[in-house]
């Protein structure tokens, strides 16, 4: 038998949360974000089970995009990270890759391939404007131009995306995304432009902000992307469940130490129970003492580091715990949010930092 350290990917889960993702922006058009091998969970997978019910993928780079290509998906991928040179533009008009300009060097690269008659198929682009979170894109007042330069270049298509990206849309009411809004707007009044504006956050919080199109990532997976609950992050269903089980169970005397550094002393006479499931597996290394964990579907906590191969849980309360006995690391009743703040972190961060290691169970 393997190892039983699984992450179970509840693919209708998936489609469920797109779903609800599109029905909360009726005007807007959904775009499925898949980057990071689908946040962990399987990029070609996901996008298969996604791609009967989404107009378009989006992905950090070239290669995770040829990925999906390889991987049999034909729906148009927008590449949020533009392209490193004039060859990823050309391969970008090839396999109906969208671009995300963003910068002086994204505009060289394009009008050298028209001058080199490089191109065939007209490139479809996404303009990005820095409204204020200062990481990619052009400056509000340069849109406007670009804008017109790009739309009069002969191998770009018609219908450009202004997109922008907000810094703080995970905090209920924030001046900041309203400032980034109006921003947006000014810059590009008057040009009957498509427009992009909100990830996760901004479909669930911020419906002023639903541009022609959105661009849902986290939320996708089921899990909330806000700092504090919201009112509709609980219709969101966990995508994976990260699921092992207990390989030795001992009792330890009050005042023994349990693992590495001895972090975890027994505060009375203990049971403590062994789960094959390390930072190995995608486990946080930063996880505290106390970190919520479902055995046989009851809530226990965290005894001691976390090993490469194996974590070791205070069972003391929860009645008979046996060698096999099932274990949750996250996943339906135990939010990775959760887990991921154990472990002073978000659950974007676990989720993107799954290895591959433990087996991906999609059903
Ligand atoms: N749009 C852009 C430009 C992004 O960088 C990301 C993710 O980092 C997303 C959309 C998706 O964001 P989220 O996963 O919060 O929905």
């Amino acid at each position: 038998m393997s190892r039983p350290t699984q992450a179970i990917i509840d693919l209708e889960a998936l489609r469920s949360n797109y779903r609800l993702a599109d029905s909360l922006a009726p005007q807007s058009q959904s775009i499925a974000v898949v980057k990071a091998n689908a946040y962990g969970h399987g990029a070609v997978p996901c996008a298969k089970a996604l791609e009967p019910i989404v107009p378009a993928f989006a992905v950090a780079s070239i290669d995770e995009a040829i990925e999906l290509r390889e991987g049999g998906i034909r729906k148009p991928i927008l590449l949020l990270e533009g392209p490193f040179s004039f060859g990823e533009v050309q391969i970008a008009s090839e396999h109906e890759f969208w671009l995300m300009i963003e910068n002086h060097n994204h505009l060289a690269f394009i009008e050298q391939c028209e001058h080199k008659k490089l191109i065939c198929k007209p490139l479809k682009c996404w303009l990005k404007m820095d409204s204020g979170m200062h990481r990619l894109g052009f400056m509000p007042f340069e849109i406007a131009a670009i804008y017109q330069k790009l739309k009069s270049t002969s191998i770009v298509h018609d219908e450009i995306v202004v997109a922008t990206h907000f810094a703080t849309a995970d905090v209920e009411g924030d001046a900041f995304v309203k400032e980034q809004i109006d921003c947006f707007n000014e810059a590009i009044s008057g040009l009957g432009c498509l427009t992009s504006l909100c990830n996760s956050a901004g479909v669930m919080a911020w419906p002023q902000a639903h541009g022609s199109w959105n661009r849902p990532g986290f939320m996708l997976y089921g899990a909330s992307p806000f700092e504090l609950p919201q009112h509709n992050d609980k219709t969101l269903q966990s995508v994976m469940t990260l699921q092992s089980k207990v390989i030795s169970v001992r009792n330890v005397k009050k005042g023994e130490a349990v693992g590495y550094g001895k972090t975890w002393i027994a505060q009375r006479d203990s049971r403590i129970a062994t789960v094959t499931v390390g930072y190995g597996d995608g486990y946080p290394r930063h996880a505290k003492n106390g970190t919520p964990i479902l055995v046989n579907n009851q809530r226990c906590k965290l005894a001691g580091r976390v090993s490469m191969d194996m974590i070791t849980v205070d069972v003391t309360d929860v009645g008979s715990v046996n060698i096999g006995d099932d274990v949750i690391c996250w996943g339906k009743d135990l939010p990775i949010n959760e887990v991921a703040h154990y472990s002073g972190t978000i659950g974007y961060e676990l989720m993107t930092r799954m290895p591959l290691r433990p087996s991906r169970i999609y059903i």
